[in-house]
This record gives C-alpha cells, sequence and structure tokens, in this order.
C-alpha cells in the first residue's frame, strides 16, 4: 500500500565524520518538498561514531535523523550501508529518498532501489512534486542533453533519486533549529562481510579546486588553438581563479577531462563564471548555469551563452582578453 510511506529522506553522506556538501544541499531540496508534502523531513546517518553529527543534520533543515552507528559501517561498504538503510526504510517507509550522486550515492541507491523493488532517476538536477498526486518530478537530461526527462515512480515506493552536486542550494545552517534523533540498532559482524577495506587513497586532483572555485574562467573552441588557449590560464592566474572549458575543448586536447564543465563533466556554482568563446550548448549550460554571475565573451551575438549570461561582451576573445588582463593586473 503507497498510503503507507510518509516523509521525505535525505541520506547524509559523510567521510571521516565531515557531511558532504551534496548532502547538506539535498536537506534544502528536500525541506522544498516536505513542506509543500506538508510531512517531515529526514537525514539518514550511517558510520561509526556519526552521531555528534546530528546537530549539524537539524541545523541545516532536517526535522528528524535516524542514526544507525555501529564499527563495521566505519568506513562505506555496499554490503553494511544497505543493512542499515533497509532496517530503516522497511521500518518507516519513508515516502522520497534521496540521495547525493557521488560515486557511494550512487552505488547505495541503485542496490537499496533493487532490494525495495522501486524505481530510481539517476543524477537529478530538478526535483519538484506533483501535490495531488504525492508524485515526486525528478528531471534530468536525457537523448544527448537534447530534452528534459521528467521521470516519475507511480507505482512503487519509496520515489528514489540521486541528485547531482551542485545544483542544489544548501538553506543557511541554523543551530537553533530542533529535531528529533532516532536511534536504531544493528546487528553486524565484521566476520559476515564479505569485502574489506583495505587503503583509502585520497582524491587530490585539480577537480576538488574546480568544484569549490569561487570564480571560474572557462574557455571554449573559440580561443582558437592551444596557443589562444594560454588566455585562458593567464586570465584565470592573473585574478586567482580556476580553469574550466568544454567537452571540445578537452577532445581537442587542450584541457584534461576533470576539467570540462558540463553534463558529462562537473557541475558548478561559483560565484563568477567567465564562458569565453563558449556558445552555450545545452550540454555545458547545465553543468554552469546557476553561477552567480556570468560574463560572457563570444563574437557572435546571437550565440546562446548570452541567453543566461549576467553580463554579455560581444567581440573578438583575443582582443578582450589580453585586455581584461591587463586590466587586471594594474588593480
Ligand atoms: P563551439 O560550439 O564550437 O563554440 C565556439 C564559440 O566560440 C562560438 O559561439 C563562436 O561564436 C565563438 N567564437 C569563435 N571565435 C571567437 C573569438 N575569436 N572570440 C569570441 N568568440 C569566438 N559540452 C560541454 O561543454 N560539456 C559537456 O559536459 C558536454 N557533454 C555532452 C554530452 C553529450 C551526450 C553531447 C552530445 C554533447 C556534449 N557536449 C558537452 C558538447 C556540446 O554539445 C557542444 O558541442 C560543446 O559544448 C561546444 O563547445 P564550444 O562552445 O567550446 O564550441
Amino acid at each position: 500500500m503507497i498510503e503507507e510511506y510518509r516523509g521525505v529522506w535525505v541520506f547524509i553522506e559523510q567521510n571521516d565524520g565531515e557531511i558532504e556538501g551534496v548532502s547538506l544541499e539535498l536537506l534544502g531540496a528536500g525541506r522544498k518538498l516536505a513542506d509543500k508534502l506538508e510531512v517531515a523531513l529526514a537525514g539518514v546517518l550511517l558510520g561509526d561514531n556519526v552521531k555528534s553529527l546530528c546537530p549539524e543534520v537539524i541545523a541545516y533543515g532536517a526535522d528528524e535523523v535516524y542514526v544507525v552507528d555501529h564499527p563495521v559501517m566505519k568506513d562505506y561498504r555496499t554490503e553494511s550501508y544497505m543493512k542499515g538503510i533497509m532496517l530503516l526504510a522497511e521500518k518507516y517507509k519513508p515516502e522520497i529518498f534521496l540521495y547525493g550522486a557521488t560515486p557511494n550515492g550512487k552505488d547505495l541507491a541503485s542496490a537499496v532501489a533493487t532490494d525495495l523493488s522501486t524505481g530510481l532517476t539517476a543524477d537529478t538536477t530538478m526535483l519538484d512534486v506533483d501535490l495531488e498526486k504525492r508524485l515526486l518530478e525528478a528531471s534530468r537530461p536525457a537523448f544527448g542533453g537534447n530534452i528534459m526527462a521528467t521521470i516519475l515512480c507511480k507505482k512503487h515506493r519509496p520515489q528514489m533519486a540521486t541528485v547531482r552536486p551542485k545544483v542544489m542550494k544548501a538553506l543557511e545552517r541554523d543551530m537553533n533549529r530542533t529535531g528529533k534523533i532516532i536511534e536504531e540498532e544493528i546487528d553486524l559482524k565484521e566476520e559476515d562481510m564479505r569485502t574489506k577495506v583495505l587503503k583509502i587513497v585520497k582524491d587530490i586532483t585539480k577537480k576538488a579546486s574546480l568544484a569549490d572555485a569561487h570564480v571560474v574562467v572557462a574557455g571554449g573552441k573559440g580561443m582558437g588553438d592551444l596557443q589562444g588557449f594560454q588566455l585562458i590560464h593567464e586570465l584565470a592566474d592573473t585574478i586567482g581563479a580556476s580553469v574550466g572549458g568544454t567537452r571540445d575543448v578537452v577532445e581537442a586536447g587542450w584541457l584534461p577531462h576533470e576539467l570540462q564543465v558540463g553534463q558529462t563533466g562537473e557541475t558548478i556554482t561559483p560565484k563568477i563564471y567567465f564562458a569565453i568563446g563558449i556558445s552555450g550548448a545545452i550540454q555545458h549550460v547545465v553543468g554552469m548555469k546557476n553561477s552567480e554571475f556570468i560574463i560572457a565573451i563570444n563574437k557572435d551575438p546571437n550565440a546562446p551563452i548570452f541567453d543566461v549570461a549576467t553580463y554579455g561582451i560581444v567581440g573578438d576573445a583575443m582582443e578582450i582578453v589580453p585586455k581584461l588582463i591587463e586590466q587586471f593586473k594594474v588593480l
């Protein structure tokens, strides 16, 4: 009976006791859905010694936090986390269950959806709800990014989705918010686990710096060639920004793939995004359209990038960028 299922849940991903940014963003998105549906918003926290994180989950918008705390869940493993989630989901029956589209979030959500015999919309970029039918509307680019598809899970519960990092907004942290903490005991034994975490190697590539950068200077094929693209690096160095680019630039070998912005690259929300010599194809725009200020430079006044730009400069990047560098150096 799908009517038995109530409440919006967010899987709170934590690594070494630090909550992932996407989980806080999902609490912000989940809050809106829960308010519309007039139900509680819950965070689901799994791990070893993670109870101390509950106030933080409440401060970012949760009414309740379900906690399963066990030494066997110290490091993420599909097997142990699945057991924790299944225990909670079967007992409390959430209506909507959201996960960050991180490697662990994707892994866990797909395994949970299979065991709960429900559907899962992967890599969602927009969330809403049809109040009358109490249906989650999870939207994502489809058919090579040419359309946005809204996917509904009509007959099964919970309605599940993984959501891309940086597309939703976290609420302001408010330590005066109050909420309920619900602890569940779990029976787990290390010797029953079929996998073992041997070593965790931290990712120290440039990817993190692009995702977290406040200012990004991104270049496209309009920079002409690898040499022309050096102007993008020069401008970024001058103003202390990170460099990004389009897929065409990555395919041309001017930038490594981890600096690609867009549907098949990173989704980012810096304060300032320079889009230079970038046409503004939808597959690129989905990765940067939520930036606070978008400054586009393109010689084609009809380039689609101007539709999402806060400020636009129509002209030749080869002339404009050196002038910008000169001006910023004076400042
Ligand atoms: P172009 O589209 O060639 O645009 C170059 C622009 O530069 C033009 O607007 C031109 O007017 C301008 N220009 C030329 N010379 C100058 C000059 N001297 N001064 C100023 N402006 C100039 N793309 C991504 O970026 N990210 C993705 O993640 C991504 N994923 C994709 C996934 C799929 C399944 C598919 C099918 C495509 C994907 N793409 C992605 C590719 C995308 O469709 C576009 O092809 C790509 O974004 C275009 O890159 P661009 O803007 O650098 O090049």
